[in-house]
């Protein structure tokens, strides 16, 4: 008897053994580390990707949420040539809009059917929305044509689309352009057709872009809305301040423009904070009056993030004093695709410690051989200046690490791994 219990005994043991080497691999695999030089590991469930992706025609963030929710925020395709402009990326051969549509599907190549459950525009600019050209193809349904966030809605399935117009598109005056009209007719063959829901944004809430996938085992993961349309925030509850007078009051020549108007938001994942917020202003030229300085409020109900995206592109009306020291964060991650982006001054606003103290990463999509020129030095001391630059936070959100993908082809390669950080 005890000869044929031992081996039996031992079988067990050893089965054991396999089970927990098989379950050490399972775990193992999917939270491979990110190698520089080799392709980006896969997103995994748990953790929080954020893509700031360089088509070198415009805005274009991508992000998959912890369970698996994702969200597309600006499909920028500006219609801009010339030496003030930055070359598209990886090449001309396809459209950004194009270029973003297989850069999503190759992030969620671990899906049968890839949908974004968001889209979202922070305000009407073709470096945001996608302009239209005479080039631009039309669509399947030959209802519209396509060219940024139109391009991709073509493609991939776009559940709640989210812009700061929907229905109206009134505010602060009616929004009329070619680019707009092609949108809306967009808008109008998705819902009846595509199952697409269309809904304005509104500062104040938290519960209008959440988790659709599996809520319940993200509590600590929350979009704040902070602003669209002048009307912002206050921190309290839902409760929001409308920054703007009343439109009756407003000179015809000092009417807020489309970036004040940008929406804004701040997403959170545990101790992890994040902010974006289009092209807001917060430096308005002299002589109009100090409403038009949107970044001072928003930075009030903003407070302290982990990672920035720089308002309008770094330009010369941006990041004001009050926005950087509020903010103060520990990232700067600046979307450009002009030789103006960023302004000196801005960079010398995110670079001193007079403002904040403590160290501060800066990290730019694309950076002109002109902007080198004119601003010299502290260029220098951005950590990238060039690729996609995503920003891939922890299960749970304590850490995340900035990670530049090489954007000159569609490899997915990992140039370069920054952290990782502490969220604080
Ligand atoms: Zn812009």
């Amino acid at each position: 008897m005890r000869q044929k219990i031992f081996p039996v005994f031992f079988l067990h043991r050893f089965i054991r053994f396999i089970f927990i080497i098989l379950f050490l691999v399972y775990v193992w695999i999917p939270s491979k580390a990110q190698v520089v030089g080799e392709v980006l590991p896969q997103w995994t469930i748990g953790t929080l990707d954020i893509h700031h992706i360089n088509t070198g025609k415009g805005n274009a963030a991508f992000a998959i949420f912890p369970d698996g929710t994702t969200m597309l925020i600006d499909a920028g395709s500006t219609t801009r040539s010339g030496p003030r402009v930055t070359s598209p990326r990886p090449d001309g051969t396809r459209t950004p809009g194009e270029w973003i549509v297989r850069y999503i599907r190759h992030m969620l190549a671990y899906e049968s059917s890839p949908v974004l459950d968001y889209a979202m525009l922070t305000h009407f600019h073709g470096d945001h929305m996608g302009d239209l050209s005479p080039q631009s193809k039309t669509s399947k349904s030959g209802k519209y044509r396509l060219s940024g966030i139109t391009k991709v809605g073509e493609d991939i399935s776009i559940r709640t689309m989210l812009d700061r117009g929907w229905p109206e598109y009134d505010f602060p005056g009616s929004i009329k352009s070619e680019t707009m009209d092609n949108y809306r007719a967009f808008l109008g063959w998705q819902r009846e057709h595509g199952g697409m829901r269309v809904e304005r944004f509104q500062p104040g809430r938290n519960d209008q872009i959440v988790l659709v996938r599996d809520p319940a085992s993200y509590k600590d993961f929350q979009i704040q809305n902070i602003a669209a349309n002048g009307e912002v925030w206050t921190g309290v509850g839902t409760n929001t301040r409308h920054h703007f007078p009343s439109l009756d009051e407003v000179f015809p020549g000092e009417q807020p423009s489309e970036n004040m108007c940008s929406c804004a938001f701040r997403l959170s994942y545990g101790k992890f904070d994040y902010f974006t917020g289009g092209d807001l202003v917060g430096i308005p030229p002299e002589g109009v009056p100090l409403w038009h300085d949107v970044e001072t409020p928003v930075a009030k109900a903003v407070g302290p993030v982990d990672v920035n995206v720089l308002n309008h592109h770094g330009y010369i009306d941006t990041e004001n004093a009050f926005f950087v020291s509020t903010l103060r964060p520990r990232v700067h991650i600046i979307p450009v695709w002009a030789p103006s982006h960023p302004g000196s001054r801005v960079l010398n606003r995110l670079l001193s410690t007079r403002l904040y103290p403590g160290p501060r990463d800066i990290f730019a999509t694309n950076m002109m051989e002109a902007n080198k020129i004119v601003i010299g030095s502290n260029l220098e001391k951005l950590k990238s200046d060039q690729g996609h630059i995503l920003v891939r936070v922890v299960p749970e959100g304590d850490t995340y690490h900035v990670i530049i993908l090489d954007d000159s082809a569609e490899t997915y390669k990992v140039v370069a791994v920054h952290g990782p950080y502490r969220s604080r």
